[in-house]
C-alpha cells in the first residue's frame, strides 16, 4: 500500500508540475511589446516623481512581465490617485494621462461640475485571458492594461461601473461618455455587456490588433456630448497637499457643444438616445459576484 501511495503522489506531482508550466508555455513575447516599452523610455515621457517610481524589470514567468516596470500610486501630475498602487510598463502611463486630460475630467466636469480626484483600479497580473487555464496571456501580463472599477470625484462621492452603469441617468451618461472616449486612446476597451466577465470595470489596454483595429465592446447607442473635436485638454491641477490655495481653484473651462447640465435633471443637451442592452451577469440568478480583480481580462 505504501508503494502505490508513493507512486500516486509522484503521479500527482508530475500533473501539478506540467500543469503549472503549461499555464504560460505555449506563449512567446510579441516583439512589438519590448519595441514598444523601449521607445516609451527613449522618449522620456514618463517623469520619476513621488507617485511614480522605477521598479526592478519582471523577467516571466514565461512571456509575462516588462523590461522596466513603473509603480504608480498617481496620474496626472499627482492630481488623481490610486486607492492601490499598480504597476504598469512605460507605454501605458502617457495613454492614462492622455486619458485622464481628454476624457475623464473634461467628462467629470461636463456632468458634475468638478474633477475626478481618484481611481480604484488594478493592473500588472501574470495570467491569461480571464484567468482561463488555457488562451493567450492577458495585456495585465505584460502591465499594458488598467482596470478602472470606480471614479472619485472631488467632492468625495463615487461612481462605480458596477452601480452606475445602470444607474441613475447622470452616471450612465458620464459613464458612456468616459467609456467612448477610451475608445480614441486605447487598443481595447471592454465595459459591461461586452462579455460576462466586465460587469463591473472597463478593461483598457493598448494591445496591438491584428490590421491596426481597435476592439471596442459593448457598441453602445449612445450620443456623445463632448465633441472631439472641440474637447480641450484639462490641465492637472497640483495635488492638494503641494498647494491647497490652487487645487481648489475653480476647474479649467472647457468647450463642449453645449453647456454643462449645471447638476440639473434631466441633463441639457444630453441626448434620450436607448442605452444598449446589457448582459450583467448574475450567477445562479442571484446578486452579481464579487469579481477578484486578479481574474479579470
Ligand atoms: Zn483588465
Amino acid at each position: 500500500m505504501r508503494g502505490r501511495a508513493f507512486k500516486w503522489c509522484i503521479a500527482a506531482v508530475l500533473v501539478l508540475t506540467v500543469a503549472g508550466c503549461g499555464l504560460f508555455r505555449w506563449e512567446k513575447r510579441a516583439p512589438w511589446r519590448d519595441d514598444a516599452e523601449r521607445e516609451c523610455l527613449a522618449s522620456k515621457q514618463v517623469k520619476i516623481t513621488e507617485y511614480v517610481e522605477p521598479a526592478r524589470g519582471i523577467d516571466g514567468p514565461g512571456a509575462c512581465g516588462m523590461i522596466a516596470p513603473f509603480k504608480v500610486s498617481a496620474f496626472a501630475e499627482g492630481s488623481v490617485n490610486l486607492q492601490a498602487r499598480q504597476t504598469f510598463a512605460c507605454p501605458m502611463l502617457p495613454a492614462i494621462d492622455q486619458w485622464i486630460a481628454e476624457t475623464v475630467q473634461p467628462s467629470a466636469l461636463f456632468y458634475y461640475g468638478q474633477r475626478v480626484v481618484g481611481l480604484k483600479a488594478g493592473s500588472y497580473a501574470c495570467r491569461n485571458q480571464n484567468n482561463a487555464y488555457g488562451g493567450p496571456l492577458s495585456e495585465h501580463a505584460f502591465g499594458n492594461a488598467l482596470d478602472v472599477m470606480a471614479f472619485e470625484l472631488a467632492d468625495g462621492r463615487t461612481i462605480t461601473i458596477a452601480k452606475g452603469w445602470k444607474g441613475d441617468l447622470r452616471e450612465q451618461e458620464f459613464l458612456r461618455e468616459v467609456f467612448v472616449g477610451s475608445c480614441r486612446i486605447f487598443g481595447t476597451v471592454l465595459g459591461p455587456g461586452a462579455d460576462p466577465y466586465h460587469y463591473d470595470h472597463f478593461h483598457l489596454d493598448l494591445a496591438r490588433h491584428a490590421g491596426g483595429r481597435t476592439i471596442c465592446k459593448p457598441v453602445l447607442k449612445f450620443m456623445p456630448n463632448l465633441d472631439p473635436a472641440k474637447i480641450r485638454p484639462v490641465r492637472p491641477l497640483p495635488p492638494p497637499h503641494m498647494s491647497p490655495a490652487i487645487s481648489q481653484a475653480a476647474p479649467a473651462p472647457l468647450a463642449p457643444r453645449s453647456a454643462p447640465p449645471a447638476h440639473a435633471a434631466p441633463l441639457g443637451g444630453v441626448s434620450a438616445v436607448p442605452m444598449a442592452p446589457m448582459a450583467v451577469p448574475q450567477p445562479g440568478g442571484g446578486a452579481p459576484r464579487a469579481v477578484d480583480l486578479g481574474a479579470l481580462y
